[in-house]
Parts: structure tokens; sequence; C-alpha cells
């Protein structure tokens, strides 16, 4: 029999967090979800409110929280390039505050703690596809620092508190994750191509659209965070999380294209700085340490993605 355990997850109320707390109910567990709803809505965990086993607070992780927890999942950070750069300075603080705190609180109630790290530590890198010992190649002082360093900061803080407190830390490196509750203005390729898409609008292709990615469908990599918080204490990662297949940011427009029936046309508009030309995670680790692989492919998960904004965009239209 499985024990009920108590689960803290910040960002709760965000796109990945709020499946995640789905994930964790179903599994049988007590949930805390806090979140300072900056990129995150009580919508996206509205239908988890009125679970006994749920709670909602809202809180900012920059600040110190006093809970008694088993595990802790760090998801709070703002993830896409617009929400991210809207307030770098808070982004920052958010990645490396947060961070100080959430390692305070698992080291003084003794939980497990996973970071939600990303593959934005490699930035434009020059190893292809990624595997976790590559140091990256990121700009320090350009747009995306504050994201891509806050992010490496905490993972600096996270092994520093594993080597000098013996914390027990899991930390994840996210590759472009994509499904329903995304952020339909947040700029995201993913939701911006949909919503283009679903509304006629021309699709924006930002430089040539040769620049690559590799979407992981969200229902995998969440399978991916259970099964890596589970795990032995001797795994720390960090580990790539994502789906190796890989796509042209144009092959992407294509396909959302084809699955809409859009008659949308492309146009390209000037590529922003800083932004890597290729992507594609490793996940040799994962599959070795977890046994785990992403399922869904990205046509079937597209088909999910756009059926969830048909419908958001036509409530949104209904008033
Ligand atoms: P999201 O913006 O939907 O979720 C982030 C959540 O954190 C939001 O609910 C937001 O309100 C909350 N938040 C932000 N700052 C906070 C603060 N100071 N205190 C409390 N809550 C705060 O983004 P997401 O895609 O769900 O990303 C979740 C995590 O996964 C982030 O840490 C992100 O860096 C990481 N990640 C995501 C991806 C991806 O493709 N989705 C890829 C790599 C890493
Ligand atoms: N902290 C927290 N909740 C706790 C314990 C600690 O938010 O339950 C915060 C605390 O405010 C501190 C940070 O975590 O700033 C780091 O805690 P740690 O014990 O590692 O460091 P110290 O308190 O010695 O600075
Ligand atoms: N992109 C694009 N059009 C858009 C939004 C994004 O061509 O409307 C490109 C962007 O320049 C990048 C890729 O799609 O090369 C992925 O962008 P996203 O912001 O989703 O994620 P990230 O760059 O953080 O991987």
């Amino acid at each position: 029999m499985m024990l009920r355990k108590r689960v803290l997850v910040t960002g709760g109320a965000g796109f990945l967090g709020s499946h995640l707390c789905e994930r964790l109910l179903a599994l049988g567990h007590d949930v805390l979800c806090i979140d300072n709803f900056f990129t995150g809505t009580k919508d996206n965990v509205l239908a988890l409110l009125d679970d006994h086993h749920f709670e909602l607070l809202r809180h900012d992780v920059t600040f110190p929280l006093y809970v008694e927890v088993d595990e802790i999942y760090n998801l709070a950070c703002p993830a896409s390039p617009i929400h991210y750069q809207h307030d770098p300075v808070q982004t920052t603080k958010t990645s490396v505050h947060g961070a100080i705190n959430m390692l305070g609180l698992a080291k003084r109630v003794k939980a497990r703690i996973f970071q939600a790290s990303t593959s934005e530590v490699y930035g434009d890198p020059h190893v292809h596809p990624q595997t976790e010992d590559y140091r990256g190649n990121v700009n320090p002082i350009g747009p995306r620092a504050c994201y891509d360093e806050g992010k490496r900061c905490a993972e600096t803080l996270f092994f520093d508190y594993y080597r000098q407190h013996k914390l027990r830390i899991k930390v994840a490196r996210i590759f472009n994750t994509y499904g329903p509750r995304m952020h339909p203005n947040d700029g995201r390729v993913v939701s911006n191509f949909i919503v283009q898409a679903l509304k006629g609008e021309p699709i924006t292709i930002f430089g040539d659209g040769a620049q690559t990615r590799s979407f992981c469908y969200v229902d995998d990599l969440i399978e991916g965070f259970i099964r890596l918080m589970a795990t032995d204490d001797e795994v720390t990662g960090p580990i790539n999380l994502g789906n190796p297949g890989e796509f042209t940011i144009r092959q992407l427009a294509e396909l959302v294209i084809a699955e809409t029936g859009s008659k949308s046309k492309l146009v390209f508009k000037p590529l922003p700085q800083d932004d890597p030309l290729q992507r594609q995670p490793n996940i040799t680790l994962a599959q070795k340490h977890l046994g785990w692989e992403p399922k869904v492919p990205l046509k079937d998960g597209l088909k999910r993605t756009i059926a969830y904004f048909d419908d958001l965009l036509s409530r949104m239209k209904a008033g």
C-alpha cells in the first residue's frame, strides 16, 4: 500500500504545476499548491478546489515559507521569454531566493526536493543533442540571462545543499513542453501557432524557421517528474526530461496548419537576440534511471492541445 504524502508544489497554478497537482492527487497524496499567480491562474486548478486533499495558498517563493511537508516540487518561475523578461530582476529573485527558501524548508523538515530546471542552462548549445555533462553556452548579460543564469544558480544551490547539508535533491532539466493549459498569450511557439491558426491570423515565424526545438507532451513530462522523485537517494540528476523528436520551427508551423485545417499564411519576423539555434535532449540517463521515455508523438499531442485552445477561444468569444 502506498503511503499518503504531504506534497508541496510551488508554481502549482501554472501550466506544468496544475498537471502535476492533478497527478499527485490521483496518486492519493495531500497537495499544497502555492503560487503568486504571476503567470498561473486559479482557473488552472479550479477543478481541484473541491478535493479535500488539495490546498491552494497565495504565496511568493521569494519570501520564507514555514509548512510541514514530505516532498517539495519547486516549479515557481515564469517560463516563457515574454513573461520572464517582463520583470527580469524578479525572475532572478524567484529562481535564486525561491530556491534558497525551498531548500531551507527542505532542510528543516527533511523533505525530498525536486527542482524544475531547464534546457536553457545549455544556452545556445555547441553540443548536439545535449547531454547532462555539457556545461552550456549562456550569455550572462543578455536578455535571456535572468532566466538562464537564475536557473543555473538554483542548480548550484541544490548541489551545495546536497553536499553541505545532505539534502535529498532531484534536478530535472526540462525541454520545451506543451499541452492544454499553456497560457494563450505567453508567446511560446506552440500556443502562439495554434492560437494564430485557429483565429486565421498569420503564423509568426521568427528568423527563417530553421532553428529547431524538441517538443514533449505534458503528460509524458509529468510521468518523468513522478518517476524521478521516486528514485533512490543516489539519483540526484541533473537529468534531461524531454522528447528527442526534433523539428524545425517551420515544420511545426506546417504541422499546426495541417492539424487545424487553417488558411493562415506564414510571416517571417526578426529572430530575437540569443535565440538558441538548435535544441534536442539526449535522454539516455532518464531511460536508464527512470525507465522513462516520452510516448505521445507531436502530431497526437498537438491534436489534444488544439482541442483545448479551440474550446478556450470559443468560451472567450462567448464572453
Ligand atoms: P508557468 O508560467 O505556467 O508556471 C509558473 C508558475 O509559477 C505560475 O503559476 C506562476 O504564477 C508561478 N510563479 C512565478 N513566480 C512565482 C513566485 N515568485 N512565487 C510563487 N509562484 C510564482 O510555466 P510552466 O511552463 O508551467 O513552468 C513551470 C516550471 O517548469 C518553471 O520553473 C519553468 O522554468 C520550468 N520549465 C518549463 C518548461 C516548459 O516547456 N514548459 C521548460 C523548461 C523548464
Ligand atoms: N526557510 C523557509 N522555511 C523553512 C526554513 C527556512 O522559508 O522552513 C528559509 C529561511 O528564511 C532562510 C532560507 O530558507 O532564509 C535558507 O534556510 P537555511 O536554514 O538553509 O539558512 P539560514 O536560515 O541559516 O540562512
Ligand atoms: N518562435 C517563433 N514564433 C513565435 C514564437 C516563437 O518562431 O511566435 C520561435 C522562437 O524564436 C524560438 C522557438 O520558436 O526559436 C521556441 O520559442 P519558445 O519561446 O516557445 O521557447 P524557447 O525559445 O524558450 O525554447
